[in-house]
């Protein structure tokens, strides 16, 4: 099987941090829920599509190996990164259970840094697990420094109409996930304008 041809559950992929990207796997479309990773072939899809944003190595073989052990985790850790990064962005506590959850990933896959042989100084990291666990360990540990680190301040849920995306707001003027959302919103305040006029 060839893993290009593997489909995607259409989950957007905005160039956000990979726990928000993750996050954002539970999308919207006209308003309605949508799910992005029902399937081994949806996570194995979406880790393939960000393959070259983990320090982990995802070859074609680990991800065509992924199975239903595999899916249940991404879907857990993106549940429990979707409700920590809400949380965030409402400024509220986290809940215990999503904090659980996050953790039972961070502990499963410990990582270390070692050092490269040159040219040039250079880290690598390792994992003894596997690199779809050590992957996704990768991405509950920037999951417990997005939500306690700097970027904590910059998240937020989009407040488009019928969005459920959230994004750092990475730039002053940002208010949006993307330029669709921007345009819903302004025809949305237009329609009202005109109908209460
Ligand atoms: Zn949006």
């Amino acid at each position: 099987m060839d893993l290009n041809a593997y489909e995607s559950g259409g989950a957007p992929l905005l160039g956000e941090p990979l726990p928000i990207e993750l996050a954002n796997a539970t999308y919207a479309v006209r308003g309605r829920l949508v799910d992005g990773l029902t399937t081994v072939e949806h996570a194995a899809a979406w880790l393939r599509d960000n393959r070259a944003r983990f320090a982990t190595a995802l070859d074609d073989d680990a991800l065509l190996a992924l199975d239903e052990a595999d899916l249940r985790a991404i879907r857990s850790l993106r549940d429990a990164a979707r409700t920590l990064i809400d949380a965030a962005a409402r400024g509220t506590d986290a809940p215990a259970e999503a904090v659980g959850e996050l953790n039972r990933h961070v502990r499963r896959a410990p990582s270390w840094r070692e050092l490269a042989t040159g040219p040039g100084p250079a880290t690598l990291t390792r994992s003894a697990a596997a690199p779809v666990p050590a992957a996704l360990g990768e991405i509950a540990q920037a999951t417990v420094d997005l939500v306690t680190g700097p970027e904590r301040e910059l998240l937020r849920a989009c407040q488009a109409p019928g969005c459920v995306l959230h994004f750092l707001k990475n730039h002053p003027r940002r208010e949006w996930s993307g330029p669709d959302c921007g345009n819903r919103a302004r025809a949305a305040r237009h329609y009202e304008r005109t109908r209460q006029s």
